[in-house]
Formats: structure tokens, C-alpha cells, sequence
């Protein structure tokens, strides 16, 4: 799809990218992805490239879905707007609340709208603090969180992420927001000789610690990632996530499972927390929830946190124009639906992640690779200098070279974070295209080595 117009030329003379370090962007030009089918973007040259990453970790299924596109088109001509404010509903937003309701753990039932991860997360926050203040303890405000952890990037839910690299630019985090060490992910920060489990009581306890530190009455909920996105694709230590819960539950803090990438079948079940065995009471959802074809997040709430809302004299004054906007909605029901359909979560589901799995697990023999890790449709290398002293590169890491020039001029997208590598590719990745992504990913590591 090549158009005679200069795409980069326009992009570079007026577009402010997210992310982006913007001299060097402008230097290089950015590549121009045109079309997308399947598992594979195009870019403007007609270059076929395997997305291992679905988009931002969000195309469960895949490029152009005819069944999302009439999803969307019926929806648009149907009912191309209306808001859910001031005792208003649509069918699409009350029937997306009700499909959501029945994949979230028993007891998280009530469902409230946004745009954007970050514009749940920061819902989230104001909820939490709206439900202490209901409840006659509003001195409990402090939220604690992980080092390392991303939770979205407007100015709550910054504040909330773990990453300073995020904050101290903006001036950031804002008060109230506090980050625990040592992040859960036991090869990088487990002691020598220690178990996994140990090491997953000591980053619990680390939890326990701020909590006394602060005192339980000032502490509103602890947020946490079920597997560690953004920040670096870690998994908990064995035992972590139920001694969270317990914690959680003997100091009276809410437990909130930050759902934005483990949701809708990236981690084997419908949410992370399900196949990390912890009932949260609030949750935040968005990307895979429409596989990235619209824009729409939601918050889910139990019943313990619902109640005093749902009760309360005054209006539960939070919420955006396009808060569940129909269009939104109605392709975010067909793809939970075809979710279902197609056995994502299920049959086919686990056959693919396996599948999966054991290909990654193949580039453990790499010289380059220190770790494989994964669960679901998600994995993780380790960059090494040294396999047996898993001495690091440079500092800043070596995984964005090999991501951002080997893997690109090889044909399949990777993201990096300081040495590590990550894979989220969509659900319905077929073995053929899982073969094809580790020969690409494998061909891009021997250009580096
Ligand atoms: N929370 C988590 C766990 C995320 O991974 C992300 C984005 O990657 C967000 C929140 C923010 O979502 P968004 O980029 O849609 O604002």
C-alpha cells in the first residue's frame, strides 16, 4: 500500500509520538505500518512482518476479523453514540457489563466503564478512595506497589507504576503512592541459595513491612500485575500471589489485580488472578477486552467494595464522554464471544500455549539467552553475557538493539526492556506461525551473538 504522499516526511514534521526519544525518531524516520491481516503488519513497502507482540499486547485475534468489523459497522449505524450518564444505558454497555461479569472470579460482578488502561487504573484509584471515605475511614488513602510495576501512564496511574523513568521527568509520583522492593521475579533479584518460595515470602513480607510502616489504617489497597508486563515480562515466585491475598485480607487493605495485559486469555485463563489462584476485590481490564479493535477499559468491582457506592446518598461523580461507548461495546461482546467460540480460553488455548512453550523453551541452548520464561501466550528471554554469572550487558541492556534493529530487519516484532526480550503474540497464533516466529526469533539472536 504505497501512496505517493511522504508518510515519514509528514510524521516527522508534525507528530509527537508516546514513547518516543524524538531527535533520534526524527534522524531515522519512523517505519510506516500500513495493513494488517491475521498475525502479520505490513509496512509501507509491502514487508510482511510477524507481529509477536499483538500490537500492544492487545490483538487476541488477530488482523481484520470480519466478524469485528460488522460487529462494529452494526453498531455504528445502529446507535453510533450515546452516553451513560444521568440514568441512561444502552444494550450494548448492559450487555457488555453482563458478559464481563460472568468471566470475572465469582463475587466481581459489578462493572463500570473507560477509554484507556490508564483511565481504569486512575478510575480505580478514585474509587478505592471514594469507597474508604464511605465507609468512615477516610485516612485510609496510601496505595502500595511494586517496583518496576506499570500501571498506565496518566498522572495517577504514573504515579502508581514503578518506574522512574516515567516520574521524575513530570515531577511525579504524587503523594500517597508507595513502591515495595524487591520486585518478584527470582531470577534476577532472588539471594544465592534461597528457594523460590522464600524469596516469594520475602517479597510478601516487604508488602507486610510498608503496611506497618505506614500503619493499616492509613493503607486503601495494594496493586499489583498478576505477571509483571511492561516493566520487564516477570512471573511470581511460586506461593507469592495467596500470601499477597492473606496479607491483604488480615490488615483490611483492598486487593486490586491490574488486569490490563494478564486479561482475557493471555495467561491460559480468562484473567490472571485466575491462574495465580487470588481473588482480588476490585480489577482493571482493557486491550485484549476488544483485541485492540476499539478503545474500552472497565473496572470490576465486588460486592464488599460496590455496596457503599451503590448505596451512597451522593453520585458516583467519575466517568468520560465515550465511558462504554456503544461501538466500543458492541466489539468488545463479539470478541469475548468468539473468544468462547474459537476455544481461546480452552482447548485450542492450551494446545497453542504449550505449543508455544516448548518453542521457547528451544533458545534456552542459545549463548545468548540466560533465561526462557512464559506462561499462556506469553514469553520472556533473558539477554546474558555470561550464561553461568548472568552477567549483564552494558548498563541500559542489550535487548532494544536486537529488538528495534535485528528483529525488524528479520521481519518480526519484539519489545524490549533493559536485557529482556518479550513475546505476546496473538491467541490465534497457528503452530505454523509459532514455528516461524522462533526461526525468526533464533535467525535475529545469531545477527546479535
Ligand atoms: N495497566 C497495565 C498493567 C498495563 O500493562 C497498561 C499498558 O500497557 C496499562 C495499565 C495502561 O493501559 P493504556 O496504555 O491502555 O492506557
Amino acid at each position: 500500500m504505497k501512496s505517493n504522499i511522504d508518510i515519514k516526511a509528514l510524521d516527522n514534521a508534525h507528530h509527537l509520538h508516546p514513547f518516543s526519544t524524538h531527535h533520534e525518531l526524527r534522524e531515522k524516520g519512523p517505519r510506516v505500518i500500513t495493513h494488517a491481516e491475521g498475525v502479520y503488519i505490513y509496512d509501507e513497502d509491502g514487508v510482511r512482518i510477524l507481529d509477536g507482540m499483538a500490537g500492544l499486547w492487545c490483538v487476541q485475534l488477530g488482523y481484520g476479523r470480519q466478524e469485528l468489523v460488522d460487529a462494529a459497522t452494526d453498531a455504528m449505524k445502529t446507535l453510533s453514540y450515546y452516553n451513560l450518564f444521568f440514568q441512561t444505558t444502552t444494550p450494548y454497555a448492559a450487555k457488555l457489563a453482563d458478559l464481563i461479569s460472568q468471566k470475572t472470579p465469582e463475587g466481581l460482578d459489578q462493572i463500570t466503564f473507560a477509554c484507556s488502561g490508564s483511565e481504569a487504573v486512575d478510575g480505580a484509584i478514585k474509587l478505592i478512595w471514594y469507597y474508604w471515605n464511605l465507609k468512615g475511614k477516610p485516612e485510609k488513602k496510601a496505595i502500595i506497589s511494586r517496583e518496576r510495576a506499570y500501571h498506565g501512564s496518566t498522572v495517577a496511574a504514573a504515579s502508581l507504576s514503578g518506574l522512574p523513568f516515567m516520574q521524575g521527568i513530570f515531577d511525579l509520583p504524587l503523594p500517597r503512592f508507595h513502591h515495595i522492593g524487591p520486585t518478584p521475579h527470582y531470577y534476577e533479584y532472588g539471594n544465592a541459595g534461597e528457594s523460590e518460595h522464600d524469596f516469594a515470602m520475602r517479597c510478601a513480607k516487604a508488602l507486610e513491612d510498608k503496611i506497618l510502616e505506614l500503619g493499616p489504617e492509613n493503607v486503601a489497597a495494594f496493586a499489583g500485575e498478576p505477571v509483571m508486563g511492561a516493566g520487564g515480562l516477570m512471573l511470581p515466585p511460586e506461593g507469592y500471589w495467596p500470601e499477597i491475598e492473606r496479607i491483604c485480607r488480615k490488615y483490611d487493605i483492598l486487593l486490586w489485580s491490574d488486569e490490563v495485559i494478564c486479561g482475557f486469555g493471555r495467561t491460559g485463563e480468562w484473567f490472571g488472578c485466575q491462574t495465580y489462584g487470588f481473588t482480588p476485590d476490585i480489577m482493571t481490564m482493557a486491550k485484549g477486552v476488544t483485541s485492540g479493535y476499539q478503545p474500552l477499559s472497565a473496572i470490576a468491582l465486588n460486592q464488599r467494595v460496590a455496596e457503599p457506592i451503590i448505596n451512597a446518598d451522593t453520585e458516583m461523580a467519575h466517568g468520560f464522554t465515550y465511558s462504554g461507548h456503544p461501538v466500543a461495546a458492541a466489539v468488545a461482546i463479539r470478541n469475548i464471544e468468539l473468544i468462547d467460540e474459537l476455544g481461546l480460553v480452552g482447548p485450542r488455548g492450551e494446545e497453542t500455549s504449550r505449543y508455544f512453550q516448548s518453542k521457547l523453551k528451544t533458545l534456552d541452548d542459545h549463548p545468548l539467552v540466560g533465561q526462557t520464561r512464559g506462561v499462556g501466550l506469553l514469553g520472556a528471554l533473558e539477554l546474558v553475557k555470561n550464561k553461568e554469572t548472568k552477567e549483564r550487558f552494558a548498563p541500559g541492556g542489550h535487548a532494544g538493539v536486537v529488538c528495534r534493529g535485528h528483529c525488524f530487519e528479520t521481519g518480526v516484532v519484539m519489545r524490549a526492556v533493559g536485557d529482556t526480550m518479550f513475546l505476546c503474540p496473538p491467541l490465534v497464533i497457528t503452530n505454523a506461525e509459532i514455528d516461524e516466529l522462533f526461526d525468526l526469533v533464533r535467525t535475529a539472536l545469531d545477527k546479535t551473538a
